[in-house]
């Protein structure tokens, strides 16, 4: 019933004069769109019975979604009434209150970019001159953008009646809108910016499978995942410590343009559970505008020593804890940590330092040993390939290699060994030198700019902790 009504205007040529003058004013009286709103109701009811999404009219769509909203908080009666109020009020959820959009005066009109398109070709097909491509190219550096034009992309514009071009537009990205313009005979571009609106998000997980898998679920993506381990990479090994029951939770930014999602931002505040142990940071961005993260009282999340000389992501996206078998034997067995990976995954210096030895032997394959300060050293053993020489220094977190089976290895691992003075110590259990304190000017500053966020996570966190007790 309620299409039949509707099918003449759907039919009708969406030319932009005849659409205006064609919708009699009665059409748009109050009591009509409400007695549509009914019709429509009755339909939405219908349709939400069985149960079936109904894609004929995007109204019913609106209608059904406030009716199932309704459901869960009032009685069928109510909805009734609080419907009809809402379709009143809302006239620009019916087709014909959404047509004067197209009464624009000059309207743009829009060229798609083809394969193997250029302005050129663009500008003839629109028919404009060679004279006026050149024009627009030569007129500054913002025209250069146009000699990098994609398929898909469009390029819009506005011809007066001798075809001289008024206006150009052509998006960039999300964000960026190039206009080109005739103002007092002279063509002029300018770009313009979309300013990011940032929201704060909140995402938590418990480990069952994989990291990598909880992040999935707790709707982060690979990236945020890595981003959160590499917080921690100084405190946790991803690799070899992660247990079932670990748990994460974070406050992240999303960014927004024009109401649109169109990325993640940095991770703001974040926790992270490991065998029971709890590691908590914070974003802080100091006065000179460089971004780190801090423990809330103010202690670097770095430290001198990275926990694992892996990238946990090269190898845990298959990882389950669950066949895990505990290493602390092994590591008794030989000194050492095996750390199974396939052969090409690149090993990182744990910390900075110099190389004392890069070379080859029967028993350690190719390997790099690597001196640092405070009588430290760490050997990385069995790799198919080393990346650096002897006395040469690193970085922590350079690649100085790559995992191999060379040597006394019956499979793809690197060997890892931690020395302190002379003496092998489990590098995951030795005592490493103390975290630097945040600089004592950016104190104040360093705990007024975060204690809102590590609030705020703790809030969201207590929050779910009495759900989760409530629930059954
Ligand atoms: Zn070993």
């Amino acid at each position: 019933m309620i299409k039949q009504d509707y099918k003449p205007q759907n039919n009708q040529e969406f030319s932009r004069s005849s659409l205006k003058s064609s919708f009699p004013k009665w059409l748009t009286h109050p009591f009509l769109i409400i007695g549509m709103a009914v019709c429509i109701l009755l339909l939405a009811l219908v349709l939400s019975d069985s149960d079936k999404k109904s894609d004929a009219i995007l109204v019913v769509e609106e209608v059904n979604n406030i009716v199932e909203q309704k459901k869960r908080y009032s009685t069928p009666v109510e909805i009734n009434l609080e419907l009809k109020n809402n379709t009143a009020t809302q006239p620009q959820a019916t087709p014909i209150a959404a047509s004067p959009v197209l009464s624009v005066q000059d309207e743009w009109l829009s060229e798609s970019v083809k394969k193997g398109d250029n302005l050129s070709l663009i500008f003839k097909r629109i028919g404009l001159t060679p004279q006026q491509v050149h024009q627009v190219i030569t007129l500054d550096d913002n025209t250069q953008l146009l000699k990098r034009l994609k398929p898909g992309e469009v390029i819009s514009y506005k011809l007066d009646d001798n075809n001289n071009l008024l206006a150009l537009k052509y998006i960039i990205n999300i964000q960026q809108t190039l206009y080109i313009d005739l103002l007092d005979e002279q063509l002029s571009s300018r770009i313009e910016n979309k300013s990011i609106e940032y929201r704060t998000a909140y995402a938590q997980g418990k480990i069952d499978d994989s990291l990598f898998m909880a992040g999935k679920k707790a709707g982060l993506t690979d990236t945020q995942v890595m981003q959160l381990a590499n917080i921690f990479d100084w405190d946790i090994d991803f690799i070899l410590d992660i247990r079932k029951g670990d748990s994460f939770s974070m406050l992240y930014q999303e960014e927004y343009v024009e109401g649109e999602k169109i990325g993640n931002g940095a991770i703001l505040a974040a926790e992270f559970i490991n065998q029971g142990k709890r590691f908590s940071a914070v974003r802080y961005t100091d006065e000179k505008d460089n971004s780190s993260y801090y423990t809330p009282q103010g202690l670097s999340m770095r430290k001198a020593f990275l926990r694992a000389p892996l990238k946990f992501s090269y190898i845990s996206s298959n990882f389950k804890p669950r066949r895990f078998h505990p290493i602390l034997k092994r590591w008794k067995a030989h000194k050492g940590i095996d750390y199974r990976a396939s052969t090409g995954t690149p090993i990182r210096a744990a910390g900075d330092g110099r190389v004392i030895a890069s070379s080859y032997s029967k028993y350690n394959g190719k390997y790099v040993f690597i001196q640092h300060g405070q009588g430290i050293v760490t050997k990385y053993l069995h790799m198919s390939r080393r990346a650096v020489s002897k006395n040469k220094r690193v970085k922590q977190g350079q690649v100085i290699g790559y995992v191999g089976a060379t040597g006394l290895a019956e499979a793809p691992h690197l060997h890892y060994e931690f020395l302190v003075n002379g003496v092998h110590r489990n590098p995951r259990t030795v005592k490493l030198p103390k975290a630097k304190p945040i600089d004592k000017a950016e104190k104040d500053r360093f705990l007024k700019t975060t204690k809102p966020w590590i609030e705020q996570l703790a809030s969201r966190n207590q929050l779910l902790n009495n759900e989760e007790t409530i629930a059954p």
